[in-house]
């Protein structure tokens, strides 16, 4: 029998309101899902279908704790998200059951080598350096959704040092969470444990080393972290 050359990693696992752990298997991310973003990065807010990338779920920064202002960069920038937190899997998920899918959800910030991107967005590379570093996926705690349903709607915002710098609504996504769920099963079949961040409303912006942020979605929770 084999046995393996190093110890394997403990998966990382995030806090689940009320009790219990969920350990995480991927991170996926929905690239424009609110028009005003889509317009602040130049981009086409029509609904054009949700495109997907990934980080590894060990860029995940668990709430509270600081988060490194990662090398290569001038200008990292916060996006608060909607996280989905999948507790049964499947692939080609009609949207209509889609939801039955989720186990809860939770706020997260996918943070960004803007200056990286922006240069992998010029030379049609991949954005995985831009989106993927370490420590890139603050997330707060998961609430489950047998307690807090499944939020449509409702204030989703981000404060820097406790002024606010972004403010939208779940109501404005492009792309609601089943139409999400349902897009992403006809690329990957989905499994418990899959994270996916759902986009950003408008309000982008660089931080700084000492920087607070605060990340708060009504009726889901917020995300807490600090830039050292
Ligand atoms: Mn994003």
């Amino acid at each position: 029998m084999s046995s393996y050359v190093f110890a394997p990693p403990v998966p990382v696992a995030v806090a689940v309101r009320g009790g219990g752990l969920f350990a995480v298997r991927r991170v996926f991310c929905v690239g424009r899902n609110y028009a005003g973003h889509a317009r602040e990065m130049g981009g086409d807010p029509s609904r054009e279908p949700p495109f997907f990338f990934s980080k590894p779920a060990d860029a995940l920064v668990l709430d509270g704790a600081a988060m490194a202002y990662p090398p290569a960069t001038g200008n990292l920038h916060h996006e608060v998200e909607l996280v989905v937190a999948i507790g049964q899997g499947g692939a080609e998920i009609a949207e209509e059951t889609a939801l039955a899918h989720v186990f809860g959800y939770a706020v997260g910030l996918d943070m960004t080598r803007r200056d990286v991107q922006d240069e992998a967005k010029a030379a049609r590379r991949p954005w995985d350096m831009a989106k993927g570093f370490d420590a890139s996926a603050p997330i707060g705690e998961i609430a489950p959704a047998s307690e807090i349903g499944h939020p449509a709607a409702g204030e989703i915002g981000l404060e820097v040092n406790g002024a606010a710098r972004q403010r939208g609504d779940l109501a404005d996504q492009t792309w609601p969470v089943a139409g999400i769920i349902a897009a992403l099963s006809r690329l990957v079949t989905l499994k418990a444990g899959d994270l996916i961040f759902t986009g950003t409303p408008e309000g982008v912006g660089p931080v700084v080393p000492g920087d607070e942020l605060v990340g708060r979605i009504a009726g889901v929770g917020e995300v807490r972290t600090r830039i050292i």
